[in-house]
């Protein structure tokens, strides 16, 4: 099956700090893999961010990216939102959900996660 790796480079450089939103440069990047929604086989967004330092606050940050996905998360947000979809509007159970997403979307998400996604749209 056809593995497909999608390079997106975000990476800024200068950018807001988020505490003081003092301008802060770029001093290193970063690289995220991230599990996206695959058409014929399975697909990987490799994500270049820029990291930063805020001379004034004296804090690292990286450049955010919650539109992509969440921080410390293997999956884009189009993922959880798909699957979460199954789930909710769809009224599949965690299972069947899971194995969707495997056949049509070449995703691998363990119905844990997917439970914890589900009980988090709906507390949101
Ligand atoms: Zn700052």
């Amino acid at each position: 099956m056809k593995m497909t790796t999608r390079r997106v480079n975000i990476s800024r450089r200068v950018y807001p700090c988020p505490l003081c939103g003092e301008l802060a440069a770029r001093h290193s990047t970063g690289r995220r893999r991230l599990r996206e929604i695959g058409v014929d086989g399975p697909t990987v967004v490799d994500v270049t961010y820029s990291k930063h330092y805020c001379a004034k606050c004296r804090r690292h940050f990286s450049l955010p990216m919650d539109h992509l996905a969440p921080a410390g998360g293997r999956f884009t947000n189009r993922v959880r939102w798909t699957a979460v979809d199954l789930v909710v509007k769809s009224a599949l159970t965690l299972e069947k959900a899971a194995l969707r997403m495997r056949q049509k979307y070449f995703v691998n998400v363990p119905p844990t996660t997917l439970h914890d996604w589900v009980v988090e749209a709906m507390t949101a």
